[in-house]
């Protein structure tokens, strides 16, 4: 048992063996040369001047963030609550329908096999979403407590310890990944509870294309990192996806990416537009 009732024992062999399949299949930052923080040899971004995953983009400062986050911050009354004080993932099921498998313990939720999402499916929200990295630092970049939250299932805001980790910085902590790096580093130490808190807009469509981007607002530990920024399609590991009509509406997704992360207290609240809710 660590601080803050994080376990973290075993960590190490998880992610040993995990960077290794990485490695051997030639996924993530794990195929990159060693000693590269990025690439450069990827698409070049839309009307940007960086490759995707650039590692030679200037690195966002780092700023300490004034809360600490030690208790979990209460859900308003009209939140739907999708990890609670109660051990039950009965929101979630496994991407392929499964029942959910991650573990639940004292209303903590440890990453395992294969990615989680909610039963349910939204659109325009505000999510909050806790998480913890572990104690014990194994790995580094992208190997480094890598998970994600996926909204709508499709775009990522990473999640991974970017505290002292330097790594392509649009796939640090709180990036949208592989397209926009958050504006700061606000990230807390190894084991400490972090907050997110996310204001989003779906994609709208007419005729089956794109009329309006999804669009990002996020908060890392209460530091805004995205002000309303758009992804340009659902995020991707060296590439560019094109936007789909199926991107409209989706679920929240969380990632498994072979390291241990936690999540406790996730809660979301559907906005409505003010033309359809009357107001
Ligand atoms: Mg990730």
């Amino acid at each position: 048992m660590k601080k803050n009732g994080i376990r973290d024992s075993g960590l190490g062999i998880r992610v040993s063996a995990a960077s290794i399949v990485a490695a051997a299949i030639g996924i993530g930052a794990a195929a990159q040369p060693p000693g590269q923080l990025g690439y450069d040899d990827t698409p070049m971004q839309p009307g940007g001047r960086w490759h995707i995953h650039d590692g030679k983009r200037p690195q966002p400062p780092v700023v300490t963030p004034g809360v600490k986050n030690a208790d979990p911050v209460p859900p308003p009354s009209d939140a739907t609550v999708l990890i609670g004080t109660r051990d039950d993932l009965g929101a979630w099921q496994m991407t392929d329908g499964a029942p959910a498998t991650w573990t639940m313990k004292g209303g903590v939720v440890e990453t395992g096999k294969g990615l989680m999402r909610t039963k349910a499916e939204f659109t325009d929200f505000q999510l909050h979403v806790e998480f913890a990295t572990p104690t014990t630092v194994k790995g580094d970049g992208q190997g480094r407590g890598n998970s994600g939250v996926f909204l709508l299932g499709k775009f990522e805001v990473q999640v991974l310890d970017s505290y002292n980790n330097p790594t392509y910085p649009d796939g640090q902590a709180a990036a949208m990944y592989g397209q926009h790096p958050p504006l700061v580093n606000a990230s807390r130490p190894p084991g400490e509870w972090q907050t997110y808190d996310i204001v989003f807009t779906a994609p709208r469509f007419a005729q089956a294309r794109l009329d309006k981007p999804a669009i990002a607002t996020v908060f890392h530990n209460s530091v805004v990192v995205h002000n309303g920024d758009a992804f340009w399609g659902p995020t991707a590991n060296r590439k560019i996806d094109p936007y789909t009509p199926d991107t409209a509406k989706g679920p929240i997704t969380l990632q498994d990416h072979g390291n241990p992360v936690w999540y406790r207290n996730v809660w979301i609240r559907p906005i409505a537009d003010r033309e359809s809710a009357g107001r």
